[in-house]
């Protein structure tokens, strides 16, 4: 799902997109000269491996994600939820797959490993 940078504007473009049982709803909203906000939930499920016990089980993902989008470098990278569309489309698949991507390559335990180990740190 691509939309293009230049027609969003203040009032804000919904958007609704969904890979791998996995949805993005949100919105889209210009917040300033090559700036926009997105503002968007994630729900869903994901298959995840237990890093513990290796056992595969489902991750209930609900998240809150807001990012600033630009179609500029950004010279001053402060803010790590920056992230740049230089060719000025902002490819929303691209950024729930790597919403997904993140949650996948961080530490993760089933619920078996959380709950009967209260001394074992998880790390998200
Ligand atoms: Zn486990």
């Amino acid at each position: 799902m691509k939309i293009i940078f230049d027609k969003i504007n203040s009032n804000g473009k919904p958007f609704e997109l969904e890979i791998e049982n996995v949805s993005l709803i949100g919105t889209l909203q210009k917040s300033g000269y090559h700036r926009v906000s997105l503002n968007a939930k994630i729900n869903g499920n994901v298959k995840l491996n237990c890093d513990r016990c290796g056992e595969v089980y489902n991750y209930k993902f609900d998240n809150n994600l807001k990012l600033t989008i630009s179609d500029q470098l950004i010279e001053d990278k402060d803010d790590l939820d920056i992230i740049e569309f230089l060719d000025g489309v902002i490819d929303i698949a691209y950024i729930l797959e790597s919403e997904i991507n993140t949650l996948k390559s961080s530490y993760h335990y089933c619920d078996n490993c959380c709950s009967d180990d209260e001394d074992f740190e998880v790390e998200y």
